[in-house]
């Protein structure tokens, strides 16, 4: 028997069983010592049952007497028995559905008991207890037992009784990191940590072991990150096309020039690292975070506008047409803004209206609004474009992309990043408004730099946030209509489309169809929601934008991309459905005008704890600062949505441990320049190459 034996033959178990270990993806040995327990339970005190007390897990010596069935009213069975401990105590025990177990529990002799203690059948009890006699083997009882994530049949006794015999296969195991590793992080073999982290010793070397299994898979996920990459700027190098475009100090002195506002500090350090990082001989691959409104858009025009100048071709990349559409719009009104003021200084013997014009492509553009769009990209005579998905479809050709900025990353996948590879490895940033915390981050993000946005524009208003609980909702819509019939405009979130009994959540047409008929009878109301057409989107949102729409009643998946200064109320259906996160992108929304904005937070719950989530949400106002608190209260499965992030599922670590994940990202770092392909360590490089 060995790790990779199949569990068919290593377990002498019934096929329904192994089925459903399949389901649960363990196939081999090695699988099944794999599933760690996700908790313990400590029943290493052997208590009296003069000493317990409701709610504690108990594990207590004696016997058991008088154990018979009975019926209930609704024709299941209850198995009772007392128990005595070594003291004559009596407590009362019940099995629920286990009519067999009258067979099997062993009376007037000694045995070990185990269980929660419960109130019920007139008392203390021990409800479905585990029992076990002295002679066997005490993983059950009389220590620190696992407790395993269970599915069907497979409990988690049964999942004990399975993996204790198993274990001395543990040994076969590899050390997969490096020996001068372990031995400087003191880090146990990984053998003994997959032994401890079953049926640990004592609760230090369980707390090593998980400490050691955290550790690797911490390890493997930043090696990945590194490995990638490392790749990436290779293939720069490889292309032998290298885009090193060095920074014009005058260039960007003038477009600070042309803005009608200063940067902020955070926007010039930020613009300092992209131009720096693009001087290098291979492609940058960095992150730009910011909160909504902190001013991404002017460091990735400038990022452009660098790229440009130095005879590059560059390509901008939105989510959604609408995005599209705007940022479009924005970067022409730069661009003119910056030609207006004299345009650049050096740009390789040329001027600065000798720049091709810039355009926008689209799924949704006719073939021959495309074509002319698809030939300027191959010739090269148009150097700035703005789209979607549109722009990395096949049958695209770029002359010299130089640069690609992509919005939003998250919506899109390190696929379609990687499909920018085939045009010459350009330098790509990427940009996003979620604020992850920098822990996260470097996790989910591991192959990007940073940039970080941690400075919001002078002057942007606070926006007024209140919880409104149902009493107080007349007194808020009345407000409301007083806003609405002064000229401002509202956005309505609802948290989903369809009607759902389990949920209670209201569905946007039902709300939509009770705001406009009840509540605001008087103005003109609209519905968006994500089964809507394409085309049928862009109407509603460019009236609510011409201002013939005074209520916008929307669903989350929408993406409200547009900016519409004027609409100054963000009402949010359900709010303790969001995230923390996602309801501060909502509140973004609004307060980009003059008129003081305000962010409503309709809740049902009365639960102590949405009150304090939400009331984050009325305290503070910074993005990253929201993001740690959700972090915390919901940890980061919850927060960002595993896949949605791109964050890797962890099963051992936490991300709370800042100080852990920076040094393990070192010493990947570390692992690779010291052995680049990891020829060394070939188990590594087998598991890195694997992921790809
Ligand atoms: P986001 O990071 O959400 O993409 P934008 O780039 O759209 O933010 O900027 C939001 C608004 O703030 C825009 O109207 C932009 O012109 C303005 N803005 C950007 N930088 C500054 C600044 N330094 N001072 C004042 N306003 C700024
Ligand atoms: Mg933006």
């Amino acid at each position: 028997m060995h790790l990779k034996t199949s569990l068919s033959e290593a377990l002498s178990t019934k096929s329904n069983y192994l089925k459903l270990l399949n389901e649960m993806g363990l196939f081999t040995v090695e699988d099944l010592l794999l599933y760690f327990p996700r908790a313990h339970e400590d029943f290493s005190h052997i208590k009296p049952v003069s000493e317990l007390k409701e709610g504690e897990m108990v594990t207590l010596r004696g016997f058991l007497k008088g154990i018979k069935n009975e019926r209930t009213r609704h024709n299941k069975f209850i198995t009772k028995a007392v128990f005595y401990d070594e003291w004559g105590a009596a407590l009362s025990c019940v099995w629920f559905n286990q009519p067999h177990l009258t067979r099997m529990l062993p009376v007037n002799t000694e045995i070990f008991i185990s269980g929660k203690v419960q109130f019920g059948f007139g008392g203390l009890t021990l409800q479905n207890p585990e029992v076990e006699r002295e002679k066997e083997a005490q993983i059950h009882t009389g220590t620190l037992v696992p407790v395993y994530s269970q599915h069907d049949l497979i409990t988690s006794k049964w999942l004990r009784n399975k993996i204790h015999p198993l274990l001395y296969l543990a040994k076969e195991f590899p050390d997969l990191l490096p020996s001068a590793l372990l031995e400087c992080e003191g880090l146990m073999p990984k053998a003994m940590a997959v032994r401890e982290v079953h049926f640990p010793t004592s609760e230090k070397t369980l707390k090593e072991a998980r400490d050691r299994l955290a550790y690797e898979e911490l390890f493997l996920i930043q090696l990945r990150a590194v490995n990638s990459k490392k790749e990436w700027q290779d293939s720069g190098l490889a292309t032998m096309n290298t885009r090193s475009i060095s920074m014009d100090v005058d260039l960007v002195k003038s477009f600070f020039k042309s803005l009608p506002f200063a940067p902020t500090g955070a926007q010039k350090v930020a613009i300092y690292e992209i131009l720096k990082d693009m001087e290098k001989p291979f492609p940058m691959m960095r992150l730009l975070e910011g909160d909504v409104g902190s001013g991404k858009t002017i460091v990735a025009f400038m990022a452009m506008l660098q790229a440009i100048s130095a005879g590059f071709q560059v390509a901008l990349m939105a989510p959604t047409e609408v995005l599209a559409r705007q940022h479009y719009h924005t970067v022409q009104k730069l661009w003119e803004g910056f030609l207006a003021m004299g345009g650049v200084g050096r740009v390789d013997g040329g001027r600065a209206d000798d720049y091709p014009p810039l355009q926008m492509l689209i799924g949704s553009m006719k073939t021959s609004e495309r074509r002319p769009i698809l030939d300027g990209l191959s010739d090269g005579s148009i150097s700035m474009v703005v789209g979607t998905h549109a722009l990395i479809q096949e049958g695209i050709h770029f002359k010299n992309l130089g640069l690609a900025v992509i919005d939003e990353q998250h919506r899109f996948g390190v696929k379609q990043r990687d499909a920018l590879l085939a045009h010459g490895a350009p330098h790509i940033l990427t940009m996003t408004a979620t604020p992850i915390p920098r822990t996260l981050a470097i996790v989910a993000y591991g192959d990007q730099d940073l940039s970080v946005l941690n400075e919001m524009p002078p002057g942007r208003q606070t926006i007024i946030t209140k919880i409104v609980p149902p009493e107080h909702r007349t007194t808020v819509n009345r407000f409301i209509a007083d806003k609405v019939g002064k000229g401002q405009q509202v956005y309505v979130i609802c948290p989903l489309i369809d009607e759902s009994d389990v949920l209670e959540v209201k569905s946007v047409k039902t709300e939509y169809e009770r705001l406009q008929n009840e509540v605001f009878p008087e103005f003109q109301v609209a519905l968006l929601h994500g089964k809507m057409k394409s085309s049928e989107k862009e109407l509603v949102m460019k009236d609510f934008a011409a201002g013939t729409i005074d209520i916008l009643v929307s669903t989350s998946v929408i993406e409200v991309g547009i900016d519409v200064p004027n609409a100054s109320i963000m009402l949010i259906e359900g709010a303790e459905r969001f995230g923390l996160s996602q309801l501060h992108q909502f509140r973004g929304r609004v307060g980009r005008g003059t008129e003081q904005s305000y962010c409503f937070l309709y809740t049902n719950s009365n639960s102590g704890d949405t009150y304090t989530r939400l009331k984050a949400m009325v305290d503070f106002s910074d993005g990253f600062r929201l993001a740690e608190i959700d972090l915390k209260l919901r940890g980061p499965g919850e927060v960002y949505g595993i896949r949605q992030s791109g964050l890797p599922e962890l099963k051992m670590s936490t991300l709370s441990d800042g100080i852990l994940v920076a040094r393990v990202r070192k010493a990947a770092q570390e692992l690779i320049e010291e052995d680049p392909r990891l020829e060394k360590y070939p188990l590594l490089r087998a598991l890195v190459a694997k992921e790809e």
